[in-house]
């Protein structure tokens, strides 16, 4: 099977950062309201994800961890068409096949939740636990196994902003569910979960929106956007201040990016970059099929006129505080 195949080769667990996104993705596909992220020495020694979504039947819990062909989509299009995330049926296995994996997790209505143990991708126990609804993921002693890819990782410093950055993103694409973030215990940061990308904006870049942080929103007959802009005064010396997702999944894509910032119409000092959370909603069928899910690069047919959709509404509505 070609899509399998395709798929399969994006999904590699390289570092702390994959396995905190494939859990998140995982809660979030759970439709979980409140996702916390716990994380020791940048997640070199831990990574705890627990939700209060859907969780798993106590006799599915082991096909959960084995590899299989996912029943969330039928093909890569359906990526946007769904809600979900997950679609490859292989994060679990792939995690517990080089780390220490335990989840705690229970459904609605259960009398009893269950608890699993696996290492090396080795069930070591499995037996009855609470039934708060949820799962509840700790991983520890990553690449045990695999000391070739433990010299790839980088500093502590690194591998906690790479996840820094990608808990962003998805608390950025995901306004209505409350996350947080603690590291060596101290929260790094807190979402309401109250649907206001502001307060997430606030949350997370420490940005009052009003004065400096503008909501714009346009549409043509193809696409509708919105989201919230800095002014050309309020910069930052990278883009990595710059997010972007369709139909609430964060993705990467550079022409887009550029979209946005051609939207200042050179209003913005040379080597600097807006705070920008840009949502687009669109019709999946839009979505090329060259996309790439692991890296989120995204290619759109009729990439050129969502462009200048981008630039103009943000043009517009920076053009209009400048008044
Ligand atoms: P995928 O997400 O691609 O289906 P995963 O290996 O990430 O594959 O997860 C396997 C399955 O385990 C999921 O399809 C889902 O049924 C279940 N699962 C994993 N994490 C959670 C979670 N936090 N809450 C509920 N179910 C989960
Ligand atoms: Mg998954």
């Amino acid at each position: 099977n070609v899509l399998a195949d395709q798929i399969a080769a994006g999904e590699v667990i390289e570092r702390p950062a994959s396995i905190v996104k494939e859990l998140v993705e995982n809660s979030l596909d759970a439709a979980s309201q409140r996702i916390d992220i716990i994380v020791e020495n940048a997640g070199l020694d831990s990574i705890r994800v627990i939700d209060d979504g859907q969780g798993i039947a106590a006799d599915e819990i082991e096909l959960a961890f084995k590899r299989h062909a996912t029943s969330k989509i039928a093909n890569r299009r359906d990526l946007f068409r769904v809600r979900t995330m997950g679609f490859r049926g292989e994060a679990l296995p792939s995690i517990a096949s080089v780390a220490d994996v335990k989840m705690t997790t229970a459904q609605a209505g259960t009398t009893a939740g269950v608890m699993i143990h696996l290492r090396g991708g080795e069930t070591l126990a499995k037996r009855p636990a609470s039934a708060r609804q949820g799962t509840d993921v700790k991983v520890t002693e990553l690449f045990f196994n695999t000391p070739a890819r433990l010299k790839y990782l980088k500093s502590p410093h690194t591998e906690l902003a790479r996840i820094t950055d990608i808990v962003n993103r998805l608390a950025l694409a995901n306004p209505h569910v409350a996350f947080s973030l603690t590291h060596n215990g101290k929260e790094l940061f807190r979402t309401a979960g109250n649907g206001k990308l502001q307060q997430v904006v606030a949350a997370i870049y420490g940005v009052q929106v009003g004065r400096k942080m503008l909501p714009f929103i346009g549409e043509d007959p193809d696409f509708k956007v919105d989201g919230l802009v800095s002014l050309p005064e309020l910069t930052r010396s990278s883009r990595q201040y710059i997010t972007i997702t369709i139909n609430h999944r964060y993705v990467r894509n550079f022409e887009l990016t550029k979209a946005i910032i051609n939207g200042y119409r050179s209003k913005l000092m040379v080597g600097r970059y807006p705070i920008a959370v840009l949502n687009i909603q669109l019709d999946p069928v839009l979505v090329d099929v060259n996309v790439h899910p692991a890296k989120r690069e995204v290619r759109l047919s009729k990439e050129p006129q969502l462009a200048k959709l981008i630039a103009d509404v943000i043009n517009r509505r920076i053009s209009q505080e400048n008044l």
